[in-house]
């Protein structure tokens, strides 16, 4: 009989689950980490943790790995391919990959040697190593930095090199925690691109990231985490379209005009929010904004499509990239 579960939407087939997460919760003394948090990946999707720091993503990413033990509550479930992530670790690492928020890379071996350790962990063969080595070298553009040493690779070279080593088994999942946190712009687009290429391939991709640009670019879904808890989950356009007026009219230093755009906001029953010295109004109409700017000459304001970032603002009353 087939069985089904609950998704974010509907059921599937438990056959296409490759993880699943069940009343997940992780205490540090008096921190709760993670709170009574439920998923699932389904086979191929990539799924994105988004969240400020603090959040509970990487907790969540090392419960799921195996690293981090979960607290003990009765109806706590996680498996990866139906594999409990500590009693059946091997069996796990031998389908997936992972890529770590620290790279721990051998800094002593040059970058090939890196990658044919690993192999050789995997039980790889030497000759299929060699093949494999090339090509994971050539897919993250890393052949000219064969035979570099790690230290002396760039912080975007490391992480390239990082992820080339989680792919060498050839996994059907990929787990990435944070994988462009701290690199610059250009990199960050090259493994994005490199992500999309896995998940074309048929690759699962769970990753966390606190980059709102990230997830929207390369996650069909995403579940914004706050304080460990879930709070919002589904593809990021729908989260959009369904949960968020469509435009944003920021104004800067607005104390002085504070009555203002406030009678002229009840007035026109717009919404609108204070954070720090900046105020969001909000409207699905952008013509209701510009009246508005009109209105206040003094002011440096600008009018924008919304985003995650006032998404998160509006569930939370915080900012996404607000540290903790
Ligand atoms: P994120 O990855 O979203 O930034 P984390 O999962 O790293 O969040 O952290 C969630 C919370 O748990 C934070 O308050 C953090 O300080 C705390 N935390 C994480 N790891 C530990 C640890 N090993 N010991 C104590 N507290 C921890």
């Amino acid at each position: 009989m087939i069985e089904y579960v609950k998704y974010w939407k509907g059921d599937i087939k438990l056959d296409d689950v490759e993880i699943l997460v069940r009343n997940l919760n992780k205490t540090y003394g008096n921190i709760k980490a993670v709170d009574s948090l439920d998923f699932l990946v389904k086979r191929t999707e990539c799924l994105g943790l988004l969240g400020p720091n603090g959040a509970g993503k990487s907790t969540t990413m090392k419960t799921i790995y195996g690293v981090s033990v979960p607290d003990e509550c009765q109806d706590t479930d996680i498996s990866i391919f139906g594999f409990h992530p500590r009693k059946d670790a091997l069996k796990i690492k031998a389908l997936a990959g992972i890529v770590p928020q620290q790279d721990n890379l051998d800094s002593e071996l040059n970058v090939k040697d890196n990658l044919a350790i690993y192999a050789k962990f995997y039980g790889i063969s030497a000759q299929l190593a060699r093949t494999r080595i090339e090509e994971l070298l050539s897919f993250m553009e890393l052949q000219d930095k064969a035979k570099a040493r790690v230290q002396e690779l760039s912080g975007g070279m490391q992480r390239r090199l990082t992820i080339a080593r989680a792919l060498i088994n050839n996994p059907r999942l990929l787990i990435l925690d944070e994988p462009t946190t701290g690199l610059d712009p250009q990199v960050r687009h090259l493994i994005w691109n490199k992500i999309r290429e896995l998940q074309e391939k048929g690759v699962t991709i769970l990753l966390s990231t606190h980059y709102m640009e990230e997830a929207f670019q390369i996650c069909n879904r995403i579940i914004i985490m706050d304080k460990g808890k879930k709070i919002l989950e589904g593809p990021p356009r729908e989260l959009l379209a369904g949960s968020i007026e469509k435009y944003v009219m920021e104004i800067h230093s607005a104390q002085r005009g504070t009555r203002d755009y406030q009678s002229y906001c009840t007035e026109y029953g717009l919404r609108y929010e204070c954070f720090q010295d900046t105020v969001f109004i909000y409207s699905n109409e952008a013509v209701a904004l510009s009246v508005l700017g009109d209105q206040l000459p003094e002011h440096d304001y600008h009018i924008r499509p919304a985003n995650l970032e006032d998404l998160f603002l509006k569930v939370t009353g915080r900012s996404l990239n607000e540290l903790q």
